[in-house]
């Protein structure tokens, strides 16, 4: 087993790192790299942070269980794969197996630490001056690390409201519960029309769960492009999802563990077994001794930082979903790496930063969304006539051998400006639109023109030739 340090080996390291997610685990390892003498604290006995245990990894795999369900129930039949159809997934011995998987990448985590030389210290951190860290243990016991810079990666935690806002609120779940449910619901109400809710939704109806998702709007992903939003509502009402529309819901009545009756604003009464909670993420920022030290924080509660990761406390970072911008785990563990290439590395990258434009994202939705850029309302706000969009819908190829009504939509978006045609923004619905996204992304990120993609030659036959081709 690889070391779980107690006590500080060194009067002062090089870089102390708090948090030991994705972001952390990414800035310490690069400045050990540097041959740095790091720590990382964290509070978790397991290294990995949101994206491994209760985030990115789980959410996925449950996401292809989802999507064979789906295969298997509506894909199957057409392509003539007689007598599996219906074949019914098993939550509760999946679940086990994996979470044995997570636990593999936890000690992955550990031995990658331990063989590039990275110290992890199992506690709870809190900042007691701008070069030193208090590490308080199980057992109550503290011990102090110094540090020449420390840096700030406690990521963040789900949103659920309190229970003078929703009276019963506290008989929900939230995402983190939804990996520690041991059986599948058969009912479930999910709250909230984001990345989390749409997925965790999707995955539950997939899988056989009568859902419901209560949003506050007419239609989920509204920070998404319009055409996403218009394509995904009525397509995850279609495959059986009831999407309660301009609903709050004002109170869960029941026992946990037994029927909870959801009631909204519009009268409706929802009998489920399960409530999860899904509207939004908040910085864990209590107790880090932040206020004390005079870092600046916003409204919300994240930490207020530079262009370069600085806070306004001098060799005091922040990084990744802490800092509120992009709450994704490849923009920490890029945030990470470039500041300990800046402060640890050549001369060559004293400058560098991370950039937060035209970051791609893709919403493991049913059928799964890509998207960079700007969505056409931002697009339009920002250069005005110049916009020009371009779309393409259609039934993909390997819809063609499935009923009519499992038959999932494809719509692509690309919006360009100006004479050039510069790409500002894609947005594609559809399978496949996951791992599309990524190529795209960048082009994009290149500078990338309409023409640009009509000179590159189609991959026939899939879905995304259609951008290359489109008139
Ligand atoms: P985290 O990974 O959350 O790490 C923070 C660490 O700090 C934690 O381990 C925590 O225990 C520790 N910590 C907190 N306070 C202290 C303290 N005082 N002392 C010591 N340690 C402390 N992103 C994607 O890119 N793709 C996805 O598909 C995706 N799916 C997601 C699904 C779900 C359900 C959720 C919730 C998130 C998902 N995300 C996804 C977002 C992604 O998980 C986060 O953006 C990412 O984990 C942020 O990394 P971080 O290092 O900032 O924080
Ligand atoms: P999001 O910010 O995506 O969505 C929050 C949702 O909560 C919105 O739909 C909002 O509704 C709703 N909401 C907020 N307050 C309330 C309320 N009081 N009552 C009802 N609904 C409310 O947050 P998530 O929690 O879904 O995810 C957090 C972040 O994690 C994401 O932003 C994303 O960065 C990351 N993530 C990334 C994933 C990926 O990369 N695939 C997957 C999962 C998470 P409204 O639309 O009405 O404003």
């Amino acid at each position: 087993m690889p070391p779980i340090f107690d006590k500080p080996t060194t009067d002062k390291y090089d870089y102390v790192v708090i948090g030991g997610g994705s972001g952390g685990s990414a800035t310490a390892r690069r400045a050990a790299l540097y041959g740095k003498k790091v720590a990382v604290v964290e509070t978790d006995p397991y290294l990995g942070g949101t994206c491994v245990n209760v985030g990115c990894v789980p959410k996925k795999i449950m996401w292809h269980a989802a999507d064979l369900q789906d295969r298997l129930n509506h894909h199957y039949p057409g392509y003539k794969f007689n007598g599996i159809a219906n074949a019914q997934f098993d939550w509760a011995t999946f679940k086990p197996q994996r979470d044995a998987y997570i636990h593999r990448l936890n000690g992955i985590y550990a031995r990658n630490f331990e063989k590039e030389g990275v110290e992890f210290h199992h506690g709870t951190a809190r900042l007691t001056s701008p070069t030193s860290v208090e590490v308080k243990r199980g057992d109550g016991s503290t011990y102090t690390l110094n540090g020449d810079r420390i840096t700030i990666c406690v990521g963040g935690r789900p949103n659920s409201p309190s229970e003078k806002q929703i009276p019963g609120a506290s008989k929900g779940i939230d995402s983190d519960g939804f990996f520690g449910l041991n059986e599948q619901p058969k009912r479930v109400a999910v709250v909230g029309a984001g990345y989390i809710a749409v997925e965790l939704a999707g995955v539950l109806n997939a899988l056989g769960s009568e859902t419901h998702l209560i949003i506050r709007g007419e239609s989920v992903l509204r920070t998404f492009d319009p055409m996403i939003q218009e394509t995904l509502t009525p397509w995850m009402e279609k495959t059986g999802i009831k999407i309660h529309k301009s609903s709050q819901v004002t109170s869960v009545e029941g026992e946990k563990g037994q029927t909870l009756t959801v009631k909204t604003n519009k009268g409706e009464q929802i009998d489920v077994d399960v409530v999860l909670w899904a509207i939004g993420r908040s910085a864990n920022t209590e107790g880090l001794g932040l206020e004390e030290l005079g870092i600046k924080l916003d409204k919300k509660g994240d930490i207020v930082v530079d262009e370069y990761q600085n806070t306004n406390v001098k060799n005091v970072y922040a990084i990744g979903d802490v800092a509120g911008k992009w709450l994704l785990t490849p923009v920490a563990i890029a945030a990470g790496r470039r500041l300990s290439n800046r402060l640890f590395g050549p001369p060559e990258y004293k400058d560098e930063k991370q950039s937060y434009e035209n970051i791609p994202t893709v919403v493991f939705a049913h059928p799964p969304i890509g998207t960079v850029g700007l969505t056409e309302p931002q697009a339009r706000q920002k250069h005005g006539d110049a916009v020009k969009i371009y779309t393409s819908s259609f039934k993909s190829l390997y819809f063609s051998m499935v009923e009519e009504e499992h038959k999932e939509p494809t719509v692509y978006k690309l919006i360009v400006v100006g004479p050039e045609e510069r790409i500002v923004g894609i947005h594609m619905i559809g399978q496949g639109s996951d791992e599309a996204m990524q190529g795209f992304g960048v082009a994009v990120k290149m500078g990338a023109c309409k023409k640009d993609l009509d000179d590159t030659v189609a991959i026939h036959p899939t879905s995304a030739e259609e951008l290359v081709t489109l008139r």
